[in-house]
């Protein structure tokens, strides 16, 4: 009889389940440990005792990982949360959470490049009334509780974030930053770095390896003490945790979309109850998941309601895209005037564009082309097509017919317009290249900057950018929504939307809130400067849907009549955050094969609904094409899994899945609990 005691420890490794091992020395759960597997080597996290020893014989660990210290009770459980909740095997959630790399800098300390450059260093602002009630009321707490703060952009919130920052290090605990996507708020980092200096330790995705490591370290060993990262900053276990803000809450970037596809924000609130410190989300645009809690009553609401020192809120025009129609010869002399024009850009907005260019201030248009749906409108009436059943819009294919991507409703794509019998659909495709180099022939003389995917590749990138809109370099910025989180520029008074309805037409449940918080944030940027009494700044939205609710909405700046308003269509046809909702991918090399499983796994769900009571609320959508319905290579299909009532929608995704013994070779499903977009 040997002494050792049996553990389980989650491998690295993708296996459903923690393996157990043996070990004679003393050991505690959280210790990070080297295991055999196979043949290989695999670093491991102790979890907890085994209850009982396995069938087979048990192997031993290797030697434990000193370096690093046990994680603390708190933080495993959290990562056992991510595992359960998501349906992801352990191993490969805690392996998110092993240190980068050896901590071999640690020596040369003194010696290693500042990743956020020192600045200038700031005194802290005077926090208006509004700004000191949120203060105050938040940091009234120091235990677990959820707050959101909802504030219109321009409020301030940051600097409410900033003074709740340094309450928490007052009291020698630290904090925790996320942010949608780090390498594109170079602004926020730097306004942090300034009044914090370096006592900030950043995790991005444009670290070396060698950052990276040193950053992580400096967190873990207590050197820093406010870390501001992108969601994946979650992993690192930080000591002493006091509070956790969640800024742009509302961002689809917070939710991973491959591998372990958890929500940042999510997780963040219960990490928050696990550590139990309080979570603070903050947006001028928040998710209807969080406006709900807020309404009612599970998150603290703090409003802040004006724009600092009395700054207004910019003034936005709709612009109708529908082809005027010129009976009068007042009208055909407009059309003439303005013929020469390109087809995205109206009259009004070319004008806006002068009086603005010619006073030396800026200009942006911002073109949304998320997704790969090709926009089918009608240019006479704005009419586009829906699926009967399921409210999203239908997507082109091969120019022959349209397809629904949730109930796989299919109908032939006539080109004449259904709803006005006068004009012919037609499929638009637009881009940011094409408004560019229309821009440089209207506006010759005029300094014209893209921002895009393909132009701005890097963080040195989008700060050249920054740098010259700040010092105006540049007078008209061309770009897609990946400029309009956060940034702040004081000369810029106009921005123009030149196609809000590319939103509109994804096929997503959540496309009317992606293009309400869309055309809010792009339109925040606009006028944040401007002082009390000079003329605000203007937004300009263009599109052929004007009564569309997300512009009815933004244009009155009115937030809580659009959540009361979609909240009530989302209820109406049990989506999220109403009821839970689960997609199931299937994809494969071979398409027969990829659409056999897709309909082997409807049956499964329907035998499952049938034979347990627990699952009446379960409505199965589906199989249909996944939006992308082939991608590099494989076949994807999709099955959808609506449930009202929200704790069976896991049971239910966890029992369809089974042992996964009967998913026939070549064929992956993976799958997504509350997905952001399909
Ligand atoms: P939000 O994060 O809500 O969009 P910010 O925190 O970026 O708003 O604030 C908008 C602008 O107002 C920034 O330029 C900021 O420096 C300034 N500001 C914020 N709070 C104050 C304050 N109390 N006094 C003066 N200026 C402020
Ligand atoms: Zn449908």
């Amino acid at each position: 009889m040997s002494s050792d005691q049996l553990w389980r420890v989650a491998v690295d490794a993708p296996l459903p389940e923690a393996l157990t091992y043996s070990y004679s020395g003393p050991l505690e759960r959280g210790q990070l440990v080297n295991v055999p597997l196979g043949k290989r080597k695999v670093k491991g996290l102790v979890l907890g005792p085994a209850d009982k020893p396995p069938e087979f014989e048990v192997k031993s660990i290797e030697s434990l990982d000193d370096e690093y210290a046990a994680l603390p009770d708190a933080f495993v459980k959290w990562l056992e949360w991510l595992s359960q909740y998501y349906l992801h095997p352990i191993g490969q959630v805690v392996q998110s959470a092993f240190p980068p790399l050896k901590k071999t800098d640690k020596q040369r300390a003194s010696k290693r490049p500042p990743v956020i450059p020192l600045l200038e260093s700031d005194t802290f602002l005077d926090l208006t009334t509004e700004q000191r009630t949120c203060f105050e009321s938040i940091s009234k707490h120091s235990n677990f509780s959820t707050h959101l703060l909802f504030g219109v952009t321009g409020s301030g919130k940051t600097e409410v974030y900033l003074r709740l920052l340094e309450k928490v290090l007052a009291e020698g605990k630290r904090g925790l930053v996320l942010v949608p996507e780090i390498s594109l708020t170079p602004q926020l980092i730097q306004r942090f770095a300034r009044r914090f200096g370096d006592k900030i330790a950043a995790l991005h995705s444009q670290l070396t390896d060698r950052e990276r490591t040193n950053q992580w370290w400096d967190i873990v060993e207590g050197r820093k003490s406010i870390l501001i990262g992108a969601r994946s900053a979650l992993f690192c276990p930080i000591k002493d945790l006091g509070l956790i803000i969640v800024d742009e809450e509302h961002e689809p970037s917070f939710k991973q979309d491959e591998k372990l596809k958890y929500n940042g924000r999510d997780a963040a609130v219960v990490m928050g109850k696990l550590m139990n410190c309080p979570v603070v989300l903050g947006s001028a645009t928040p998710s209807l998941e969080t406006w709900k809690n807020a309404v009612e009553g599970k998150y603290h609401l703090h409003t802040l309601k004006k724009r600092v020192a009395n700054r207004s809120l910019p003034e936005i025009e709709v612009i109708d895209l529908r082809k005027l129609k010129a009976d009068d010869d007042e009208q055909k002399k407009i059309v003439q005037k303005y013929s020469h024009l390109p087809f995205w850009l109206s009259a009004d907005l070319y004008e806006r564009m002068h009086e603005v260019l010619d006073q030396g201030d800026q200009a942006a248009l911002f073109l949304n082309r998320r997704g790969v749906a090709q926009m089918v409108v009608c240019p006479s009436c704005g009419h586009t097509r829906e699926c009967p059943n399921c409210d999203i819009s239908l997507t082109l294919h091969a120019h022959s017919h349209l397809v629904c991507h949730y109930c796989d409703y299919h109908e032939n794509f006539k080109t004449k317009c259904p709803d006005c019998s006068e004009g012919q659909l037609e499929a638009i495709g637009l881009g940011t290249e094409l408004l560019e180099t229309d821009l440089t022939r209207l506006f010759p003389g005029k300094k014209i900057a893209r921002a895009d995917r393909d132009e701005i590749q890097s963080r040195a990138d989008l700060e050249e950018l920054i740098h010259q809109m700040e010092t105006g370099e540049i007078d008209i910025l061309v770009g897609t929504q990946m400029i309009a989180k956060g940034l702040d520029f004081p000369k810029l008074k106009l921005v123009g939307l030149v196609l809000a309805d590319v939103g509109f037409n994804l096929p997503d449940f959540r496309a009317t809130e992606r293009s309400f918080q869309l055309i809010t944030q792009m339109s925040g940027r606009s006028g944040r400067h401007v002082k009390e009494g000079e003329n605000p700044g203007r937004v300009i939205i263009q599109t052929f849907n004007a009564e569309h609710d997300s512009i009815t909405f933004a244009r009155n700046h009115d937030y809580e009549g659009f959540a009361k308003h979609e909240l009530e269509m989302r209820a109406q046809l049990h989506y999220p955050p109403i009821g839970r909702l689960v997609s199931f991918r299937i994809q494969g090399p071979h398409l027969g094969k990829v659409e056999e499983t897709a309909g082997l796994l409807a049956r499964r769900a329907y035998a499952l609904k049938a034979q347990y009571p627990q699952y009446n609320s379960i409505e199965v959508l589906g199989p249909a094409e996944a939006p992308l319905s082939k991608l590099r290579g494989q076949f994807r299909y999709h099955l959808l899994v609506k449930s009202t009532q929200a704790n069976a929608a896991n049971p239910f995704s966890r029992q369809l899945l089974g042992d996964q013994d009967w998913i026939p070779s070549g064929i992956k499903i993976l799958i997504d609990i509350d997905p952001m977009s399909l």
